[in-house]
């Protein structure tokens, strides 16, 4: 599985590092297009601004500017202002200044005869009804400068922001020249409050616009904060205005603004001009309007960074992180799905081949793409791996049939010829015998010995040939396996040699609780009695034999052993006293024909087990037997 996980490591980080590639070249194309979306949107939005403006400045102006000007334009007010000490025409013309105090804005009006400088109000209350003249100006007070100003102005009307200090109010003031046949001779107007003013046009629409009124020269008329206004401009000194101009960070901009203002005033086709410039700090979208009527200029600042908030953009950008997580979360389960699991299956077949012994694991079927036909080629792989195991192991099977055959033919043959043999042989004992019976009596030493050497070797033939006949027994024609109590056939075959034993003076030591196992009890029995008198047979005459048969439980294995004192065998021999016919020692020292213990390994062998020697010259001999555990019962 690691192996795939690395895989599924090595293609998803390159991956990643492609997304976040793409996230971070969106995320600088976004923040351009953005600068581009909120320049496009706020000019927009700052050229709508300034032409609402201009049309909410202008309507309620002009309507006052016509009224005032058509009071100007009153030959009633004209004949007073050259007769003022005439009381008919002071009582009409007082009527006709009373009659237009209803239909003005500030419901108040003014008028001023110049040849006198006679100052007539009236307001709201109507207040000052019958003493409507309040005092006489004088060129000498600043506070009256402002109607000299206008004067010497000469345009026809002018408006003026000036807080009137003997009033008490803060009014944009309405100043028409009264003119007799071109000659000044009076002004008249009205005013209207300037908190009224301000928020009727710059009052804040939104907390994204700053609507300003400026003169030509940027001297500021109107603003949302009325600390900015430039009151009384007529009057003061340029450098002590407080101009827009002022507030613009750079020249560059304070450039721009100009030319635009100028482009305004001078072409009246121009109905907006827009721009972005830096004011007090803050980059702002300005749109531009003109309103020649009162010589005055509409600007409306729109922040540029309230256009697109901050938070829609990270909206945006969040949107693109979480698409691209998406887009790489469902590529990785379609690469798991698709390419990983499936490889992963093929290497969890591939190891069993390796694992498992010989059997070949299904591959499921896949779709019809590169690793579906990877799957396939390894499919018919396995097959081919499975037939191959599947020939080899009926030829195994074959071969060992045959070997077991050609084994029963051989084991038929030699108890065919061993019991075959045993009947001539059988003739030649009985007829020698029936010699040395007859002849016995009369033979001398020599002839007599010779026959009693032919009778010897008969019987050690016959003797020969039964070992024989029972080593080729050994595993033909055996029962099943059942249940053997080993304590039982020790014991027997102990007491079996109980007279050898006792000439021998031997001693037997002898284990208790045996297991039982599953065998052949006879096979079990010659096992036994052929190790047993071996011990009692090659016993060191410096001692009295004893002899030790125990076993142990060796991890499941049952170890059985026979350990005498006798004489030993060298480690040499210790394979070669298997063999059949194979014998240690001169046959002048002991009897035997070299078989028992070919008959010990056969029938061990039968049972599965193993048998072996630990045996040093002189220093005794130990036979062991090991038995699968299977083959081991309960001991006890
Ligand atoms: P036999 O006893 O008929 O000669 P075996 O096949 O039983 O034949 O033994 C083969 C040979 O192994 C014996 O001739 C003997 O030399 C040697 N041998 C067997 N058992 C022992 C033993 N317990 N101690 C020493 N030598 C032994």
């Amino acid at each position: 599985m690691e192996k795939i996980s690395s895989l599924k490591r090595r293609f998803l980080i390159p991956l990643g590092a492609v997304y976040a590639l793409t996230i971070l070249v969106s995320f600088a194309a976004l923040a351009r297009i953005a600068d581009d979306i909120i320049i496009a949107l706020g000019t927009n939005l700052a050229e709508n601004q300034a032409l609402y403006n201009r049309s909410r400045t202008l309507q309620p102006l002009l309507q006052e500017v016509a009224m005032a000007r058509k009071l100007a334009d009153s030959p009633t007010l004209k004949e007073w202002a050259a007769n003022e000490g005439n009381a008919v025409l002071a009582g009409k013309a007082l009527a006709e200044l009373e009659s237009y105090r209803r239909f003005f804005r500030d419901s108040s009006w003014f008028f001023i005869v110049d040849s006198s400088r006679h100052y007539y109000f009236n307001d709201a209350a109507g207040s000052y009804g019958g003493n409507e003249l309040r005092y006489t100006l004088d060129p000498d007070k600043p506070k009256d400068s402002w109607y000299f100003a206008t004067l010497k102005n000469e345009a026809d009307y002018a408006l003026n922001v000036n807080p009137d200090v003997h009033l008490g109010v803060t009014k944009v003031w309405i100043n028409v020249l009264v003119r007799d046949k071109g000659r000044v001779i009076g002004l008249a107007g009205t005013g209207i409050d300037l908190s009224t003013f301000i928020k009727e046009v710059v009052g804040v629409d939104s907390d994204k616009t700053i609507n300003i009124l400026v003169t030509a020269d940027g001297a500021i008329q109107a603003h949302p904060d009325s600390e900015r206004i430039d009151f009384a401009s007529l009057t003061k000194d340029t450098s002590a205005r407080k101009t827009l101009f002022s507030l613009i960070d750079t020249d560059l901009d304070r450039q721009a603004f100009r030319d635009a203002l100028a482009r305004l005033a001078g072409d009246p086709r121009f109905h907006a001009e827009t721009l972005v410039m830096s004011v007090e700090g803050r980059r702002y979208l300005a749109g531009l309007t003109h309103l020649p009527e009162i010589g005055w200029f509409n600007v409306s600042l729109i922040d540029a960074d309230t256009v697109l908030h901050q938070g829609q953009i990270i909206t945006i950008a969040l949107t693109m992180v979480v698409a691209l997580g998406v887009v790489l979360l469902a590529t990785a389960l379609l690469l798991r799905r698709l390419v990983l699991g499936r490889i992963a299956q093929l290497v969890t077949a591939t190891r069993a081949i390796g694992h498992e012994n010989g059997t070949v694991p299904e591959i499921p079927d896949g779709e019809a793409d590169e690793i579906g036909h990877l799957g396939e080629s390894f499919r018919e792989m396995a097959a081919t791996i499975r037939n191959h195991t599947h020939t080899l192991e009926s030829e195994v099977e074959a071969r060992t049939s045959d070997l077991r055959r050609s084994n029963a033919e051989l084991e038929q043959f030699a108890y065919a010829v061993s019991h075959d043999l045993r009947q001539p042989l059988r003739m030649i004992s009985g007829y020698l015998s029936l010699l040395e019976r007859r002849m016995g009596p009369s033979l001398d030493g020599e002839l007599k010995s010779f026959l009693g050497f032919a009778v010897d070797g008969a019987r050690r033939l016959d003797q020969l040939i039964i070992d024989l006949l029972e080593y080729a027994r050994v595993g033909r024609d055996a029962p099943e396996p059942a249940p053997v109590a080993l304590d039982d056939i020790v014991a027997d075959t102990v007491r079996g040699f109980a007279p050898q034993a006792q000439e021998a003076k031997a001693f037997f030591d002898v284990a208790q609780g045996f297991p039982v196992i599953m065998a052949d009890p006879l096979q079990v029995r010659r096992l036994f009695d052929n190790l047993i008198g071996n011990a009692l047979k090659y016993r060191s005459p410096e001692r009295s034999p004893v002899i030790e048969i125990g076993w142990k439980d060796d991890g499941g294995t049952l170890v059985l052993w026979v350990k005498d004192n006798g004489i030993g065998i060298d480690p040499a021999d210790h394979e070669r006293a298997f063999g059949i016919f194979q014998r240690l020692v001169p046959p002048a020292q002991c009897e035997g024909s070299g078989i028992g213990l070919a008959v010990c390994r056969k029938i061990v062998e039968h049972m599965g087990g193993r048998i072996w020697i630990d045996s040093q010259p002189g220093e005794g001999s130990t036979f062991f037997v090991a038995l699968a555990g299977d083959r081991a019962g309960k001991g006890g």
